[in-house]
């Protein structure tokens, strides 16, 4: 077999594996990295992801050195509160129900701020995510938009832009990266493991070093999503990359890694109910319709199932795709009338609308029961409470329908024409389970030891996340453990 040796091996080419990388080219290590995709389709999810980066900070004093010159300029129209270090450990472990490993959270949320500075300093473009708020073609002069605190920055042009940044620090550094390089064994030596097996077209090649495992999680994998989230979840629609097979995850846990986290639980979301059935990259993340906390949402028999407005999008869009896949068909229906339509995430536009004078007739064009979606709406409207309907902060604008579940904010009448409905599915965003990670990034085999010369970042470490999750904690977590797994996989190949 071709061989050859690097200090460090780093697999998968999306945000927490090129962070591990140029950690570990920081820390003096030559460095490989391995991607199983093609050039054209190299960044994973990351890529398509819309680069919202969760962090601690302190408020709009405190993000602006981070932020491009040009996206500064953005601090005079927006606001957001300070998003304390207790505040984001304190969202996560809600969401997860209190499952969430304390200690790797904790690190999470302590180094969020001070990785990206530094990965500001590798030439990442911080941004305000105004984007997925308002049109900023389209900004009304008086109005001071609000930003939730924990959502409040990305990277210009989202996943794209933050895959553009981080490949051309890994080519300032002069990394190797190989593409069309899909990793399929782990090489051990005793219990160590001391390099891995690529798979390429006609032949493999055996690649030593000390191993950093960055290969996304199994959400692009039918036969898996169905053993591991259960019926159904094979037919679900893939919001990114093809190439998350979960190989690699199978083989650290065949080879003695420790499964670890919500293995039966994933991020999914709503989605255009036209989107293509895994990620295209000419649209990345614009086919995701999280403006339904100001929608009524009903199934295909004109049914609410959940509180559209339970709390700001960031902490429940990530549990609504499962919701939604729950309905007959997997579809649901946002509608949204007149006094909101304005309120649309400009990425809408990819999608075709409904529209109808009444309600009758959009039940129509939408074949479900008329008779049904007059109730539902009409009981909702019953329920609405007088008060001020406030789209950028939770209103406590609340309707208690009898036999709906309640709004609990945002709850206002839906009854100015014409409706305009948005066909929505459940697409997956990524999955739960992954590999046990200790704080220093080293992979955990069963019986609780460090397995020596693995690590492992991103969304193949499990333990983060269970039920729901903090919108823009994904990309944190990849980048904060990839920069540790970096530089401890440096100092352990170099002494
Ligand atoms: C549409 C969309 C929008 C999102 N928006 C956000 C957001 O705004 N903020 C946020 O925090 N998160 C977001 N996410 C989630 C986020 O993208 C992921 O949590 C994050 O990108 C995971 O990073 P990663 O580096 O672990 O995995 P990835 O970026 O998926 O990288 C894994 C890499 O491993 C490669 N690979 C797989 N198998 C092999 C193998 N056998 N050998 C070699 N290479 C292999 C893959 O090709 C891929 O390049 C979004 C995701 C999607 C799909």
């Amino acid at each position: 077999m071709v061989t050859a040796s690097y200090d460090v091996v780093v697999v998968g080419a999306g945000n927490a594996a090129l962070v591990t990388a140029l950690s570990a080219h920081e820390a003096g290590a030559r460095v490989l990295v391995l991607e199983a995709a093609p050039r054209e389709e190299r960044g994973g999810n990351s890529r398509f992801s819309g680069g919202i980066f969760r962090i601690a900070h302190d408020g709009p004093d405190s993000l602006e050195p981070l932020l491009t010159a040009e996206a500064r300029e953005w601090l005079r129209r927006i606001d957001f509160d300070p998003y304390p270090a207790e505040r984001y450990l304190g969202e996560v472990q809600r969401l997860a129900a209190g499952r969430s490993d304390h200690v790797l959270v904790k690190r999470l949320v302590d180094d969020s701020y001070r990785t990206a500075e530094w990965m500001r300093d590798q030439g990442v473009r911080w941004e305000l995510a105004v984007g997925k708020i308002i049109d900023p073609e389209n900004v009304d002069e008086d109005t001071t938009y609000r930003l939730p605190a924990g959502g409040a920055m990305r990277a210009t042009e989202e996943g794209v832009g933050l895959m553009d940044d981080l490949f051309a620090a890994v080519e300032r550094a002069g990394i190797d990266v190989w593409y069309d390089s899909p990793v399929h064994e782990l090489v051990l030596d005793g219990t160590s493991v001391t390099g891995v097996v690529v798979r390429t077209q006609d032949s493999s090649i055996e690649v030593s070093g000390v191993v950093v495992l960055a290969a996304g999680g199994f959400e692009a994998n039918p036969e898996m999503r169905l053993r591991y989230l259960g019926p159904g979840w094979d037919l679900v629609k893939v919001r990114g990359s093809r190439f998350n097979m979960g190989t690699v995850l199978s083989k650290a846990l065949q080879a003695g890694a420790q499964p670890a986290g919500h293995w039966g639980g994933c991020h999914a979301s709503p989605l255009d109910a036209d989107a293509p059935a895994v990620g295209d990259l000419r649209l990345t993340d614009r086919m995701s319709r999280y403006s339904y906390p100001y929608a009524l949402l009903v199934n295909s028999a004109g049914e609410r199932f959940i509180d559209e407005g339970e709390d700001e999008v960031w902490l429940t869009y990530a549990k609504t795709g499962a919701a939604i896949r729950e309905q007959p068909h997997a579809v649901a229906f946002q509608i949204f009338d007149q006094k909101t339509i304005h309120l649309l995430e400009p990425r809408y536009e990819t999608g075709v609308p409904v529209e109808a004078d009444s309600l009758a007739a959009l039940a129509e064009k939408l074949e479900i029961p008329a008779d049904a979606l007059s109730a539902t709406v009409a009981d909702f409207n019953a329920a609405t409470t007088a008060g001020e309907f406030e789209p950028f902060r939770k209103d406590g604008l609340r309707a208690d329908p009898a036999g709906q579940p309640a709004k609990s904010n945002w709850a206002q009448p839906v009854d100015t024409p014409p409706y305009v409905c948005y066909r929505v599915t459940c697409g997956i965003t990524f999955t739960y389970g992954g590999v046990k990670i200790d704080e220093g990034a080293r992979v955990i085999d069963t019986t609780g030891r460090p397995m020596p010369g693995l690590y492992a970042t991103g969304e193949l470490a499990g333990d983060f996340f269970y039920h729901n999750y903090p919108g823009g904690s994904g990309l944190t977590r990849g980048a904060v453990f990839g920069r540790i797994a970096g530089q401890a996989a440096a100092e352990r190949a170099t002494g």
